[in-house]
């Protein structure tokens, strides 16, 4: 049965005129699912009894199953939700100053096998549906508003579970769905993609305009990135940079490139210096990320003192260099520690 929470809006106006009804009877479904997070298509007051009954006879609404909600004493909230076929991803909302973000998943597992991540370790399932990807919004949203959250959930960035550019067809429904103005209503500017770097669909992605885009980088030279980063080696960093290099930018954008900072891998004086030739001919700033350690993998994180001295050069060099603030590492959400599959067999998990 159709998942209304998987239409694009034109998809659903589509099911609406196969029903027998008007097209603009579509706003109002719309609006139901996106702005009230209706769960229930009898609770569409609004909407005439003949047309409710004919939808739910041909769909239904299904949000992914909260299965389990971790806190972290930064604020940070893990959910593990569970899908209709009993596969699970984690979606992360974290606080900040004046609002949430919420880290969101794109795939079951991924097919990358960066060595550093435990998502990685899973290697890949499948691919989440639109609904699936945008329900994540759904639950954090609820789950704030049932807290009487002030904040607001406000901007969302790709970086949970999976590679969105190997799920790009599916991604572009979901970020449609996302900038509706009539739904969720989020603007371009709050919402980033994370990418390994897949050739397919990067220029096409930037082509729409819809998110400002983050590069998994994480190494200055080819060699490094195929030890640490095999699958997306593939794609030779050479042409990797001359893509990035057409990536079409907004007036005062910049990519943003993410290093992961592995200790004695990545992380000496020659690599910061290689990295600031390598970003020289692109509008770049760095977000550099101290690596959070997954047991069984044989990563070490860098001292403090070095992710500085790093940080040090690319600014010496006028590079915008920022190091992201690990958050909820305690119940392991912080970045590359998401991993659904082993936190369903029991507490624990990553
Ligand atoms: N597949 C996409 C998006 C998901 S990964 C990508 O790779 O960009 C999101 C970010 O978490 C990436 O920058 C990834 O490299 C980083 N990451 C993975 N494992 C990590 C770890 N153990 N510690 C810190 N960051 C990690
Ligand atoms: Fe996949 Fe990103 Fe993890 Fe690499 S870092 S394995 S691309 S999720």
């Amino acid at each position: 049965m159709t998942n209304l929470t998987d239409l694009t809006f034109h998809e659903l106006e589509a099911l609406i005129v196969s029903l027998g009804e008007p097209p603009y009877r579509a706003r109002q479904v719309w609006q139901w699912l996106w702005q009230k997070g209706c769960r229930d298509i009898s609770e569409m007051t609004d909407v005439s009894k003949a047309l409710r009954a004919k939808l739910s006879e041909a769909a239904v609404i299904a949000w992914p199953e909260v299965v389990r909600v971790r806190e972290s004493g930064d604020g940070t909230v893990k959910f593990l939700l569970g899908l209709a076929d009993g596969e699970a991803v984690e979606c992360v909302l974290i606080p900040e100053k004046d609002h949430y973000t919420a880290c969101l998943s794109t795939q079951v597992g991924c097919a990358m096998g960066c060595g550093f991540c435990a998502t990685g370790m899973l290697g890949f399932r499948r691919n989440m549906t639109p609904g699936e990807m945008l329900g994540q919004v759904l639950v954090a949203r609820r789950y704030l508003l049932e807290r009487g959250e002030t904040l607001l959930l406000r901007n969302l960035v790709f970086m949970g579970m999976g590679e969105p550019l190997l799920n790009y067809e599916n991604l572009i429904k979901t970020l449609e769905a996302l900038h509706h103005p009539q739904g969720l209503d989020f603007s371009s500017r709050r919402i980033t993609i994370s990418t390994a770097g897949v050739k397919r669909h990067l220029l096409e992605l930037g082509k729409t305009g819809l998110c400002s885009l983050a590069v998994s980088l994480h190494a200055p030279t080819q060699a490094t990135r195929e030890r640490i980063m095999p699958g997306a080696a593939r794609l030779p960093l050479a042409e990797l940079m001359e893509l990035l290099r057409q990536y079409p930018l907004k007036p005062r954008e910049r990519l943003t490139f993410e290093y992961l900072l592995l200790e004695g891998v990545n992380d000496s004086d020659a690599d910061a210096r290689e990295l600031v030739r390598l970003l020289s001919r692109v509008k770049a700033k760095v977000n550099l990320i101290v690596y959070n350690a997954t047991p069984g993998l044989p990563f070490r994180q860098p001292r403090p003192e070095r992710v500085f001295a790093f940080q040090d050069i690319l600014k010496e060099k006028g590079l915008t260099a920022t190091i992201r603030k690990s958050k909820g590492a305690d119940i392991a959400a912080a970045c590359g520690q998401l991993r659904a599959e082993a936190d369903c067999q029991g507490e624990g998990g990553a």
